[in-house]
This record gives C-alpha cells, sequence and structure tokens, in this order.
C-alpha cells in the first residue's frame, strides 16, 4: 500500500506575505484530508517562515534544490543540512527546469541526491523526455539513463526515502498534460527498471508521482492508473483552492 503524494513546486514565486497566505489557506482547506502526503517547496528564502507557520500541520516543506556539499567556498549555494536546519524534510532534485537551465547532468545529480539522503531528506528525484526525445522515440532510453546515473551507488535502505518523479519536459507549463495511459507505461516502466536495480519489493513500495500541468480536473484520471502514486504540481500548486482540489482527487 503506497501512500500517494500530492507536491506543490513553488519555482520562483511567491514572497513571504504571499507564501504565508497560501500556506494559511490551504492547511485549512486540507485540515481533514487523510492519508495523502502533502508537500510544499516555496523558495529558500521563505523556507523558515512557512515552516514557522506549519509548524503543527502535517503538511511538509521542501527545498527546490540542494548543492552536494555540506560547507565550504560554495557561493550561493544551499547545503541539504541548511535545509533540514530551515525545517524541511523533503528536497526536490533534478528538475528540468535545473537540467536545462543549471546545466544539471545525471551525474550532479547523483551526487546530490546522495548527499540529501545523507542530511535525512526524502528526496523527490525528477527525471523526463524532451519533446524532440519522445518524437525521436527515446523516451524510455533517456528515463532508464537517467534513473541508473541519478540513482547510482544507493542502498535499498536509502530508496525508501526517494520518491520518482515522472515529469515529461514537454508537459510542463505547457498545459499539455501526459495522456492517463503515457504516464502509466512511463510509470510502469520505471517501476520495472527499479526492481531490475534493486529489487521488486523496492520496486513496490515506491512512489512514482506524476508532473506535467497536473490540474483539478486531471488528477482524479492520473490516480486511477495503477503505478501512478501521486503528483508534482507546478502552476496549480500556486493558489490554495486549486492545490486543494488536486489533494482532494477522489481514488
Ligand atoms: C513542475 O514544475 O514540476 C511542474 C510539473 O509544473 P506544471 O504543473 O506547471 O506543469
Amino acid at each position: 500500500m503506497r501512500i500517494p503524494v500530492i507536491a506543490g513546486n513553488w519555482k520562483l514565486y511567491k514572497k513571504t506575505a504571499e507564501a504565508l497566505q497560501l500556506v494559511q489557506d490551504l492547511s485549512s482547506l486540507v485540515k481533514d484530508v487523510k492519508g495523502v502526503e502533502i508537500v510544499v517547496a516555496p523558495s529558500f528564502t521563505v523556507l523558515g517562515p512557512v515552516r514557522s507557520l506549519l509548524f503543527d500541520s502535517p503538511i511538509a516543506v521542501a527545498g527546490q534544490d540542494c548543492f552536494w556539499a555540506e560547507e565550504g567556498a560554495y557561493t550561493g549555494e544551499v547545503s541539504p543540512g541548511m535545509l533540514v536546519d530551515a525545517g524541511c524534510s523533503h528536497v526536490i532534485i533534478g528538475h528540468s527546469e535545473r537540467r536545462q537551465l543549471f546545466a544539471e547532468t545525471d551525474e550532479k545529480v547523483n551526487k546530490k541526491i546522495t548527499a540529501a539522503l545523507r542530511a535525512g531528506l526524502t528526496v523527490l528525484f525528477c527525471v523526463g523526455e524532451t519533446l524532440h526525445e519522445r518524437e525521436a522515440g527515446e523516451t524510455f532510453a533517456v528515463l532508464d539513463r537517467q534513473i541508473r546515473t541519478g540513482l547510482n551507488n544507493l542502498s535499498p535502505v536509502d530508496m525508501e526515502k526517494v520518491i520518482l518523479a515522472y515529469e515529461p519536459v514537454w508537459a510542463i507549463g505547457t498545459g499539455k498534460t501526459a495522456t492517463d495511459e503515457q504516464a502509466q507505461e512511463a510509470h510502469a516502466f520505471i517501476r520495472q527498471l527499479v526492481a531490475e536495480l534493486f529489487s521488486s519489493g523496492v520496486a513496490d513500495a515506491l512512489r512514482i508521482v506524476y508532473g506535467g500541468s497536473v490540474k483539478p480536473d486531471n488528477i482524479t484520471a492520473l490516480m486511477a492508473q495503477p503505478d501512478v502514486d501521486g503528483a508534482l504540481v507546478g502552476g496549480a500548486s500556486l493558489t490554495a483552492e486549486s492545490f486543494a482540489a488536486i489533494i482532494r482527487f477522489q481514488k
């Protein structure tokens, strides 16, 4: 039995006042929801205030990225331990915007995942193909490469704190959602690969969430797929009403 995860990636949005308003509204809209792991990923500067407001709430707080070193001369970076110190329990690693805009390679993603797990964080590890790669029939090859390298040297115990996020790049922020069948096909492929790399027990327990233009009106059909265990939500997590409606999906 895998507990569904619904995570909101706020990207480069929401300064303190807006961020606090959003989590306050969200908390009251979902206070009766049970059996769903809810995560919000604000920008670094508001992690502390958001976490303080959520101190007695089950809503978890995530960083949107982290560096692999714990400390040192790395101007501008934030370490996994700093995220823990700010009250985070989760971190997003390998988001396609980091890969595309900030030259993040599979090897860097692996170093970040390893460091985040050592600090005790749960990792939302993002993978997904571009439109060009899908049209060239390379989707599974891309997922295979990203996952093999991203999870390199991790143990089955490490995998208990990894959540895979399948985010086809062509569906992020475009309004184009993968069809339920496309999502299921990719998720089943990922689960099979994780079974091969670790064990069928690790694969069965792994939560694989879908990301890419998830909205209140498509979440239920996505969640009905057997290998879809939740969602990583960008745009629709920026208003409390739409994110709460997604969290309240009907299975
Ligand atoms: C994301 O940023 O991970 C994402 C899936 O964005 P959106 O929901 O806006 O497509």
